[in-house]
């Protein structure tokens, strides 16, 4: 059975290309959100065609919704021939914005030296592909496969997932009884299995003064300056703790070990968007957002009170020093356990396919795992996918056609295992077992 579905899945590997092409030349960039109903519905064809039932859910109301650009996303179930668990693959069909320096056409979809290129190749309509015919082959050969398959195309993960996994986890399509098993195929290296992420805490902090007449500074009280003040305690005192902090979790790349604050903005004074000539004013307000990524082995009103009590430091010391702070998102770490069974099933396929044991890593950033998690309350869930991590978003962005392949074999194999509890992959499970 196993070397027949991977048989299959090498026979499938121009569809699998073609596939991938498809599903590139539909351009899904977000913002604004394009295209996504022609990307769902290309989907949802496809698989109907192949025995799968196809819900279309919008994301009514979530940030961006609008009829011009509806949140469309597309949910793809088959049962198999009994009752049985269900696995469900989910990948995000946006992509980010094109960005400058490529040497090819973005919604092309060229394929040259072995790889397929394109906005999203790798992040992640590859990995939407792989999972897609993966679950073909699968079904081909085993069609009366005990429980149920599913297969999500969702939206604006790259813009938190509201509209997308976050709006279906709210209304129960990521959890149990419905679904017991996630991978999510995004672009982490094949040899890889990321069981979660970092938390995230976004916030506004806002410093005070008084307008007053530019050219008579002395009579007002400048925010900017004040904000300037708060980036030097950062850097004497933020940034050094921050990297002195450092987690058991396997973060990749390394330096995202310890903790990390990104000042994303700062915006004081004259408004930017205004081209015309300022009026002399002393800004009244200041405003930095920060992005704070945090480990599992922190506390969240831990993360936030060590910038608080730089804050009041500040202003004990400083004259005239006021400040608000305003929360924007969080986010908790999120891990899966390393014998869960999505984590068992997919390291034995990487083993057999590949022939190495697999890497265990954690994402810096957070995807929509976060969502599967919090508001599903699925803790079974995992990324894994042929996308090679440090491409995604880069101009020229590419994936591996046979990185593609060998991630199609894992995942069906993965699916498999976890349909019929091992019993019908015993070479994988036996290997498993030995490391
Ligand atoms: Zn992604």
């Amino acid at each position: 059975m196993l070397d027949a579905l991977d048989r299959r899945i090498e026979d499938k590997r121009q569809d699998l290309v073609a596939l991938t092409q498809d599903l590139i030349r539909i351009p899904t960039i977000n913002p604004p959100g394009d295209a996504y109903v022609q990307c769902a519905e290309y989907i949802g064809n496809r698989l109907a065609r192949r025995g799968f039932e196809i819900a279309y859910i919008r994301g009514q109301d979530t940030p961006g919704d609008s009829d011009r650009y509806p949140r469309t996303n597309v949910i793809a179930r088959r049962e198999g021939g009994k009752p049985g668990s269900c696995v469900h693959f989910n990948g995000h069909i946006d992509v980010v914005e094109v960005g400058r320096g490529w040497t090819v056409d973005p919604f092309a979809g060229i394929v040259r030296d072995g790889k397929v290129f394109g906005r999203g190749a790798c992040d992640m309509k590859g990995g939407i592909a792989a999972a897609i015919i993966a679950v073909e082959a699968l079904i081909e050969l085993a069609p009366d496969l005990a429980g149920a398959i599913e297969i999500s195309g969702t939206v604006d993960e790259e813009s938190g997932g509201l509209g997308g996994v976050a709006y279906l986890a709210r209304q129960g399509y990521f959890s149990k009884p419905r679904v017991d098993h996630v991978i999510i195929p995004e672009p982490l290296n094949k040899e890889r299995i990321c069981l979660g992420h970092r938390g995230v805490w976004w916030a506004e902090i806002e410093t005070h003064g008084s307008i007053a007449h530019g050219s008579m500074p002395f009579l007002g009280d400048c925010a900017v300056r004040h904000m300037g003040a708060v980036i030097d305690r950062f850097e004497a005192e933020l940034f050094p703790l921050l990297a002195s902090k450092h987690t058991d979790m396997p973060v990749v790349p390394e330096g995202a070990r310890s903790s990390t604050l990104n000042i994303n903005s700062i915006h004081g004074g004259q408004p930017e968007d205004f081209d015309g000539l300022p009026s002399p004013c002393v800004p009244d307000s200041c405003r930095m957002v920060i992005d704070r990524r945090f480990l599992i082995e922190e506390d969240i009103g831990e993360v936030k009170d060590e910038v608080v009590r730089l804050l009041n430091r500040l202003a004990a010391e400083r004259p005239r020093f006021s400040y608000s702070v305003r929360d924007l998102l969080e986010v908790l770490p999120t891990m899966t356990e390393r014998d869960a069974p999505v984590v068992k099933a997919v390291a034995s396929g990487i083993e057999a396919v590949l022939g190495q044991r697999p890497d265990y890593v954690i994402s810096p950033g957070s995807y929509d795992q976060k969502h599967i998690a919090r508001i599903g309350h699925l803790h079974d869930c995992i990324a894994y996918g042929p996308g090679i991590l440090d491409i995604a978003h880069r101009p020229d962005e590419f994936v591996v056609i046979d990185d593609m392949v060998a991630s199609a074999k894992v995942m069906a194999r993965a699916t498999l295992a976890l349909l019929t509890g091992g019993k019908a992959a015993p070479e994988a499970n036996g290997k498993g077992r030995a490391s």
